[in-house]
């Protein structure tokens, strides 16, 4: 659905490009011609008058070709020489000047030799056609193919989706977007801020006759995979107005102005098509603020003016509706943000269980399922999960049902799915050493006990010590009954102790540690360590907040905002904590050795036990060991 403009102000360039392409085919197809008449003249040996009527005589001659301005003369093939001319090996050419000789044709017959005359040298306008033209045009065509290929990946824009100006970054319009709001599941307080802009582009008037202005922006705001790009699709769908996209990065290039003049293009355009929407995705790549550290970036900064200026100068009522999304919303800069430009901002977090369950029954529509398939249990183990890798999830548990040949989805499937997500495929070929395998057997119990015989933490879901592609030699999965939104200091103690339990039970069963236990001290010193600085859970802290997060919605970097000194003394913190968890876990583990020693030999049997297998051998111990921790 391109509705593309001519270029304008593309002529000059174009012209210029037209000119080197001649310059190269023409240097080209004469370095060509050099190469070929070189070739064509090394055959040949220069030979005398006289020397070629002796041949004739002698009967060593085959032919004869009569050029405009030489004789060339081809040997008869000697005795050995017919196999190498039957084999494609060329007979010897010898060349003479033209001499007047009236006896020539008959000395030529008279030797039996055949002579001819090289019919495309009567026709000079033929040979120059072959040996200049026709390369000359061949290298043109090649050459300006390259050319515009290279072009168009320097974002030259030449064709695309749609184009407009020489210095079009690809905008992505779309007539129809076919996306709903039922496309989008789990978002309902987003889709609600979102409707009443549908509602705008549907029925401006009804607005404008009351007086009231509508926002020009929205920016919706949430971590990667939540369905922002989708959401906006989606507004152009129920609106059921054209949709022109493009990232914030497209404005940023190596030349000054050019992203400036791309956003007056993209405006214009949009004004022309007016009622649509307008798309801007990764707004921060350009609305980044102006006055943070070093340097300014001129280019972004121009881009960024355009934008502002753009955004206060159309008219609202016309129904153009400007939306940006972004993962980085802190790094904006405050201009875009006031009222009038982007002044609504609409939350589009991750999922809630509800929605998780929602997102993953709008993807598994089209998909074929047996009856045991249960949503809801999916939705619960994939806490933290966005919407992407729901969809992604839908996806491997189908591929996964079509590899082992079925024609239904399976529950076993989607959860395969789901440690597929968390850890990588499955890699049975890793071959590991029986020892390895014990650790790592006893190591995965400790964990799964310790979840167990505390009172504060979530059922174990699966035990495997089956390696998986990225890194984990076996894991316990342990999985909510429900979803939680806090979590009190007794839970995440309980949780520090269960990380700690997996090199816990190394220690009390082979009475060495490995290397394996290096994600589990990263998760439960990440907990103690927030526990002090963040949760406010220390003794020696009281309430303060000693650290921050940057990029929420990323990857949530801590941020230090306490002294030196202070620092040191959170440390002291963590490590108490730490300590105390370990010896915890230690203790609980010391006491329940015989479960220990029974189910570990049982997972390493079987590879992969479940949460109920798990819970049954645990009963068979005896609650013993459960009074005892
Ligand atoms: P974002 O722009 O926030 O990074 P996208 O909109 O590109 O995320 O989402 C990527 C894909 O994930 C979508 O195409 C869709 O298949 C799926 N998805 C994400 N969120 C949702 C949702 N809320 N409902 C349905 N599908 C979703
Ligand atoms: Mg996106
Ligand atoms: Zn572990």
């Amino acid at each position: 659905m391109p509705t593309g403009k001519n270029p304008q102000n593309s002529g000059q360039n174009d012209m210029r490009m037209l000119i080197s392409f001649i310059i190269m085919a023409v240097i080209f197809t004469s370095v060509l011609n050099i190469f070929m008449s070189a070739m064509t003249t090394r055959k040949a040996t220069e030979i005398t008058y006289t020397e070629f009527l002796q041949m004739l005589t002698q009967k060593q001659v085959q032919t004869v070709e009569i050029q405009a301005d030489r004789l060339v003369i081809t040997e008869k093939p000697q005795q050995n020489e017919e196999e190498n001319a039957f084999y494609g090996l060329r007979a010897r050419q010898y060349y003479t000047g033209i001499v007047d000789d009236p006896q020539l044709t008959d000395r030529i017959i008279a030797s039996g030799a055949t002579q001819y005359r090289a019919v495309e040298n009567n026709s000079p306008i033929l040979s120059f056609l072959a040996t200049w033209v026709l390369p000359f045009l061949l290298i043109y065509g090649i050459s300006g193919l390259i050319l515009r290929s290279v072009m168009k990946k320097m974002g030259g824009g030449v064709g695309g989706p749609m184009s407009f100006g020489k210095n079009t970054a690809k905008i992505y319009a779309q007539k129809e977007t076919g996306v709903t709001f039922a496309d989008v599941a789990g978002q309902e307080e987003a889709k609600e801020s979102l409707q009443e802009i549908v509602d705008f582009l549907h029925k401006p008037e009804r607005y404008t006759a009351i007086g009231a202005k509508l926002p020009k922006g929205a920016l919706l705001v949430g971590p990667p995979g939540t369905g922002k790009t989708l959401l906006a699709k989606a507004v152009a769908g129920e609106a059921n107005v054209p949709f022109y996209s493009l990232s914030g990065s497209d404005f940023v290039e190596m030349f000054v102005g050019v992203g400036a003049s791309r956003v007056r293009d993209l405006f214009k355009q949009a004004l022309e098509n007016a009622p649509c929407i307008v798309f801007i995705d990764e707004i921060d790549a350009i609305g980044k603020s102006r006055d943070n550290q070093m340097g300014g970036n001129d280019e972004r900064e121009q881009t960024l003016n355009q934008l502002l200026s753009e955004m206060d100068g159309f008219d609202a009522s016309k129904g153009v509706v400007i939306l940006g999304a972004t993962n980085r919303p802190e790094v904006l800069d405050k201009a875009l943000l006031r009222p009038g430009r982007f002044d609504r901002r609409v939350i589009v977090d991750k999922p809630d269980l509800k929605g998780r369950e929602d997102i993953l029954k709008v993807h598994i529509k089209d998909v074929k399922l047996t009856d045991d398939v249960d949503l809801h249990q999916i939705a619960l183990a994939t806490s933290g999960a966005a919407g992407a890798d729901l969809a992604n999830i839908v996806n491997e548990a189908a591929l996964r049902a079509v590899r082992f040949g079925r024609e239904k989805v399976e529950q076993a499937d989607l959860m395969e799915a789901v440690e597929i997500i968390i850890a990588g495929q499955e890699k049975k070929d890793r071959i590991m050493t029986e020892s390895e395998r014990k650790i790592v057997a006893y190591h995965e119990v400790g964990h799964a006990l310790a979840t167990a015989l505390q009172k504060n933490t979530q059922p174990v879901q699966k035990i495997t010590i089956v390696p998986r592609t990225m890194g984990a030699l076996g894991y316990t999965m342990q999985m909510p009954e429900e979803e939680k939104y806090l979590m009190n200091k007794e839970e995440i103690l309980d949780q520090i102790t269960t990380y700690l339990a997996g090199r816990g039970a190394e220690e009390v069963i082979f009475h060495t540690v490995t290397t394996g236990a290096s994600n589990d001290i990263e998760k439960a010193t990440e907990l103690a360590r927030n526990m002090v600085a963040q949760y406010g859970m220390s003794e020696r802290f009281d309430m303060v907040g000693l650290e921050s997060i940057q990029n929420k919605y990323l990857d949530g970097r801590n941020v230090r905002n306490c002294a030196e000194t202070t620092s040191a003394a959170i440390d002291e913190e963590v490590l108490k904590i730490i300590k105390q968890c370990h010896q915890k876990a230690i203790k609980l583990l010391e006491a329940n050795q015989p479960a220990l020693h029974k189910i570990a030999a049982f997972l390493l049997e079987k590879e992969t036990i479940t949460g109920e297998e798990f819970m049954k051998l645990l009963q068979e111990e005896e609650a013993v060991a459960l009074q005892k921790a």
